[in-house]
């Protein structure tokens, strides 16, 4: 398993309501809830962002196909929206996607890019299976077990620990859950397994360099 970034899309809240502090790879947005929902609609709301995801993917992915074949269409634009239905008790959510290209464009490559634009990567993902999981940090005192070596020592807090799987998949060399000692500090670089115990979510594993 091997996540989509090194540095996870990072949100905050304050008391203000509702304005988050979106920090990307490269900088960061504010997002924002309209009025009618109490908020000053000074960012886009999480609708809107979702939406956003599906329409730069699509042109993104529609310019690069169309400059690989040298077609001339100098501009494309999308318009995205959806609405969600109940038939027989089970809620549906429809996404309509329109893709306007330039007039004079053929009509032979307007459907070859209907299809490429229905493949783009975000329409993959809303298309597959997703699963969202959720994890709570911990901070503070609670039984600690630890596993060291002359550069580090690992420690694992069993209360806190919410088995998301992501120390060992990540960094099977060092956590092993199948073995009694399941921490071996000695598996990777130490500055590799500080990165390691960081992206744990829920507090349960800290370290301390020895030296
Ligand atoms: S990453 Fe943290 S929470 Fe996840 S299994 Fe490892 S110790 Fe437990």
């Amino acid at each position: 398993m091997i996540y989509k970034f090194e540095k996870p899309v990072h949100g905050s809240i304050g008391l203000e309501k509702y304005q988050c502090t979106i920090e990307w790879r490269n900088g960061k947005f504010i997002s924002d809830e309209p009025v009618t929902s109490g908020g000053k609609d000074l960012g886009p709301d999480p609708y809107s962002l979702l939406l956003s995801s599906l329409a730069s993917c699509t042109l993104a992915t529609l310019r690069m196909y169309i400059d690989r074949k040298g077609w001339n269409i100098p501009s494309i634009s999308v318009n995205v929206n959806m609405y969600s239905e109940k038939k027989e008790g089970k809620e549906t959510t429809v996404i309509d996607r329109d893709v306007i290209f330039s007039a004079d464009t053929p009509e032979e490559q307007k459907t070859r890019l209907q299809e490429i634009a229905s493949a783009c990567p975000i329409s993959k993902i809303l298309q597959n299976d997703i699963k969202v999981r959720t994890f709570v940090f911990r901070d503070g005192e609670t039984k600690t077990i630890k596993y060291a070596n002359g550069e580090i020592t690992v420690g694992w807090k069993p209360d806190f620990c919410q088995h998301s799987t992501r120390c060992w998949t990540q960094l099977p060399q060092v956590f092993k859950p199948s073995e009694r000692k399941w921490i071996d500090p000695d598996g990777a670089a130490p500055e590799r397994i500080e990165q390691q115990v960081m992206a744990c979510p829920s507090g349960a594993l800290t370290f301390k360099f020895n030296k």
